[in-house]
C-alpha cells in the first residue's frame, strides 16, 4: 500500500475550461459514447433556440391578451406550452405578477435551478453564493446594488427555485406601449426583468 501523497493533486496547473471540455470530448468520441453531431445539435439548441427571447414572448402574450394572461398565471406551464416552449428544466414554471404593489425576485438558494426553456442558462451572477444568499436576507438592498431602486411601499416577494417548481416574473407592461404590437412589446421585455432584478 503507497502513501497517499496529498500535494500530488495540486502540482499540475488546471488548463483552460476550454481545453479540458475539448479533451473529455475527444476522448468520448473515440470510445463512441459520444456522438459529434448530436453534440453539436445539442449546443445549437441552447445558442439557438433557447433564450430570454421565448420568455418575451410569454410576457408580451400576456400584455395583449387577458385571457392567456390568466392561463398563464393559473398554470404557467400549460400556458407557456401553448408558445410552443417546454421541456427539460420548464417542466413545472409558476409565473409571479409584479404590480404597483408588488415586486416579484427569482433566486435558486440551492444552486441555480433556473427555467431553461423561456430564459436559457443563468447568468453567472445567478449562480453567485452572494446574489443566492442576499436575495432572501436583504433584496431590497441587492436590487438597489444591481440597480433597481424600489419604493419604500413596494412588497418584495422572495421565490425560491428548485428542482421541482421553476419561476419566472411577469413584470408590468411599461407605461407608454400602449398600441404596441406582441413583437414590440416582446423587444421591450429583458431577461433580468424576468428574474426580477430590473423593473421596466
Ligand atoms: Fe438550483
Amino acid at each position: 500500500m503507497t502513501v497517499h501523497d496529498h500535494d500530488a493533486h495540486h502540482e499540475a496547473p488546471l488548463a483552460p475550461v476550454e481545453a479540458r471540455v475539448a479533451a473529455i470530448e475527444r476522448v468520448l468520441t473515440e470510445r463512441g459514447l459520444l456522438d459529434a453531431a448530436v453534440l453539436d445539435d445539442v449546443v445549437a439548441h441552447f445558442e439557438n433556440d433557447l433564450g430570454p427571447m421565448n420568455g418575451a414572448k410569454v410576457i408580451a402574450r400576456a400584455w395583449v391578451d387577458p385571457d392567456y394572461k390568466r392561463r398563464l398565471l393559473a398554470d404557467a406551464t400549460v400556458a407557456i406550452a401553448e408558445l410552443g416552449f417546454g421541456g427539460p428544466e420548464g417542466e413545472h414554471m409558476v409565473v409571479v405578477e409584479n404590480t404597483p404593489r408588488v415586486h416579484n425576485l427569482v433566486v435558486c438558494t440551492l444552486c441555480s435551478c433556473y427555467p431553461w426553456p423561456v430564459l436559457g442558462l443563468p447568468p453567472r451572477w445567478y449562480k453567485a453564493p452572494a446574489y443566492r444568499a442576499r436575495a432572501v436576507r436583504e433584496p431590497r438592498a441587492l436590487l438597489a446594488e444591481m440597480g433597481t431602486d424600489l419604493p419604500d411601499g413596494v412588497e418584495i416577494r422572495v421565490w425560491d427555485s428548485s428542482a421541482e417548481v421553476r419561476y419566472l416574473v411577469l413584470p408590468e407592461r411599461p407605461a407608454g406601449s400602449d398600441g404596441y404590437s406582441a413583437d414590440e412589446l416582446a423587444s421591450l421585455v429583458t431577461r433580468d426583468s424576468m428574474i426580477g432584478v430590473e423593473r421596466l
